[in-house]
């Protein structure tokens, strides 16, 4: 597959350039950013042949297969419409779009144009989170009551930018983070969230927008989640806990990048430690994406995953927003 880079990004130089490299014959051949300079320096850094402003011209050219969309939040749909538009196959990150109806319009005309449309939301790639809705699946621990997810993290120097001052771009935790912990949510509990409450604050490092929130949400089955994020946290550590009729699952340091963290299951038999595979949570999601685009299976998040995850987000931000709890009613994708 031949790549555009669609935003001169971290994200894309720390993790998914060399993701779409590891495979096999995974080229990137454009990098695209809102300034000449920055795509030519980038490009110069990464070893991409090609750095534009424009990204009809890398659109335009014939040998690319896919684009793989960073930017900033707020670019993500016009971006990701004209990418279809030139019949592309388009990998997303999240959120994809500000607004619910910007995420379900990408879905829609992707679907329109018969490309594939993906979600780079890379948790439910990692082997440890596979494994905990394995043991789910599985009844494990019986029926599941309540499930705990804290992600409150402490946002590196380098990425203080528009996430903690700019809502135009998209910015603040819940956009972030609580978009992650929706779809990771959904994946391990196969069920999507029917109501939400939740509060948001700005405790030291947001400007403007929120950079801490804390949300309750019921699951149709009767199950509720707790869910934490932040961004002012340096001590806390990350992870999830599942609790259910018959036994718990503890699952530590498993919210980030990379493949790491333990998982300790909790029965009457006794504690055990749960074993996971532990591949590279980007190359998966890429090598899912190109599997589906070779018309074999869906992508591990597919375009509608993004917009019900986004969705939840939504409703967490509202209701904190309003003090009322929000319903949630979840798009349909003909
Ligand atoms: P960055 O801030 O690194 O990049 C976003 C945009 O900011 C770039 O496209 C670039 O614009 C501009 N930019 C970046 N660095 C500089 C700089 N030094 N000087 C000037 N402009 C700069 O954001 P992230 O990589 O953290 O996030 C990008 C997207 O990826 C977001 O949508 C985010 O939500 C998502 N993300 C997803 C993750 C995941 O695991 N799924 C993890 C991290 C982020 P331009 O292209 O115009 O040059």
């Amino acid at each position: 597959m031949n790549w555009v880079l669609i935003g001169a990004s971290t994200i894309a130089r720390d993790y998914m350039i060399g993701a779409i490299r590891a495979q096999g014959a995974g080229r990137v051949s454009w990098v695209v950013s809102g300034s000449q300079e920055r795509a030519a320096e980038y490009a110069r850094q990464n070893d991409i042949p090609g750095a534009t402003s424009d990204l009809d011209e890398a659109l335009r050219d014939p040998s690319i297969d896919a684009v793989y969309i960073s930017s900033t939040n707020e670019k993500h749909q016009s971006q990701a419409i004209a990418a279809i538009a030139a019949g592309k196959h388009v990998l997303c990150e999240k959120p994809l779009s500000t607004t619910i109806e910007g995420a379900t319009a990408m879905v829609r005309a992707a679907k329109a144009a018969g490309v594939v449309f993906a979600t780079n939301h890379h948790l439910r790639c990692a082997g440890s989170h596979r494994a905990i809705r394995s043991l789910i699946r599985d009844n494990a621990i019986g029926r599941v009551l309540s499930m705990r997810v804290f992600h409150a993290v402490h946002l590196p120097e380098g990425l203080r930018g528009w996430r903690l001052d700019n809502p135009d771009a998209g910015g603040g935790v819940i956009p972030d983070i609580t978009v992650h912990n929706a779809d990771l949510v959904r994946f391990i509990l196969g069920e999507d969230p029917q109501d939400v409450a939740a509060q948001m604050g700005v405790s030291g490092m947001g400007k403007g927008v929120e950079d801490s929130a804390m949300s309750v949400w019921t699951m149709p089955s009767g199950a509720m989640v707790m869910s934490h994020e932040s961004f002012t946290h340096p001590f806390a550590g990350s992870g999830i806990e599942i609790h259910g009729t018959e036994g718990s699952i503890f699952a530590k340091g498993v919210m980030g990048q990379d493949p790491e963290g333990e998982i300790e299951m909790v029965t009457a038999a006794g504690r055990k430690p749960v074993p996971f595979d532990n591949h590279n949570l980007y190359d998966e999601s890429v090598r899912r994406f190109c599997e589906a685009v070779a018309g074999d299976g869906t992508p591990a998040a597919t375009g509608l995953d993004g917009i019900k995850s986004l969705q939840v987000a939504m409703a967490v931000r509202t209701s904190a927003r309003t003090g009322q709890r929000q319903t949630l009613k979840y798009e349909e994708i003909a």
